[in-house]
């Protein structure tokens, strides 16, 4: 899950032209709330939740740890928190490569670390949206990967997920070990409860380097990255709506041809 810029905020760019994530308000990406959601139902419905564990896992700058904090005032189990000035920078490509070795971390699925059968992301993140992590997070980890699920059905190792298109809705289906990435329409997010706050604050959240999960800082940043931002410039501001008015009853007509005209209708 990604820390990112709160849209409601002042959002801005750094002189290199990467989102500035330090020196503004920041949260959970609102698009990984319905991936921890999606996890912590699974563990609800699981046989023995108490057999399950849901470890959330955030790459970025020491303020991300409140989108782990967040996390574990949900109901997530554990937090881990891969922080390095290094990864700074870094584009979607440097990023999964971080996220891959940290799911890796200390063996993975047979040696402790963080063991996992399902890695679950949002669809996007807010603030970048390129929507392409999850699937290169699955490539990296050789996993088969299930995306933009709207529903998630488990039936022991097997997963079932439905997939909304515009002119279809598919069901697909994958075994564990997979990559889910959820969309907003898998199911409202929850909000923290009092006892969750309390509960969050006995959780343990792992700090790691690049070098703890044997990354190389060459592989990472802006120097490495693979895509860069060339421009940016500000929206311009928004110019004031046109107001039709009824006068004489031509109205109506007035305001259907604004509308053809701006291909509403
Ligand atoms: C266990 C797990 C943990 C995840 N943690 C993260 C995470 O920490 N960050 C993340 O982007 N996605 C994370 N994801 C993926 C997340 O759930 C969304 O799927 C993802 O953010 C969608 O990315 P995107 O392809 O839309 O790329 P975008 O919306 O473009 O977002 C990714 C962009 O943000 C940049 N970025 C990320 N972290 C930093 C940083 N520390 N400093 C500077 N730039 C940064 C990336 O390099 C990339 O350019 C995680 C997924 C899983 C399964």
């Amino acid at each position: 899950m990604k820390y990112v810029p709160d849209a409601t905020g002042n959002r801005r760019f750094q002189h290199d032209k990467t989102v500035d994530r330090v020196g503004v308000d920041g949260l959970l990406s609102e698009l990984d709330e319905y991936a921890v959601e999606q996890a912590l139902q699974i563990k609800e419905k699981a046989g023995s939740p108490d057999d399950v564990e849901v470890t959330v896992l955030c790459v970025g700058p020491e303020q991300a740890v409140d989108a782990v904090r967040k996390a574990l005032q949900m109901g997530a189990d554990r937090g881990v928190h891969v922080q390095d000035d290094a990864i700074a920078g870094s584009d979607a490509i440097a990023t999964s490569l971080v996220l891959a070795k940290a799911v890796q971390w200390g063996g993975g699925a047979d040696g402790g670390g963080m063991p996992y059968d399902l890695v679950m992301c949002g669809m996007a993140s807010t603030d970048g949206s390129m929507s392409v992590v999850p699937a290169m997070l699955a490539e990296r980890l050789s996993l088969p990967q299930l995306t933009l699920a709207s529903k998630i059905e488990m039936q022991g190792v097997e997963v079932r997920i439905q997939r909304d298109g515009d002119v279809a809705t598919e069901v697909v289906d994958g075994a564990m070990p997979l990559v889910v990435s959820v969309t907003d329409q898998s199911g409202e997010a929850r909000y923290p409860s009092f006892k969750g706050i309390m509960a969050a604050k006995q959780k343990p959240v792992e700090i790691l380097t690049l070098s703890d999960i044997g990354v190389d800082a060459g592989d990472v940043g802006l120097s490495a990255a693979w895509t860069a931002v060339e421009e940016t410039t500000e929206r311009p501001p928004r110019e004031a709506g046109e107001i039709v008015k009824d006068e004489e009853g031509s109205g109506a007509r007035a305001l259907a041809d604004f509308l053809a005209a701006q291909k509403f209708i």
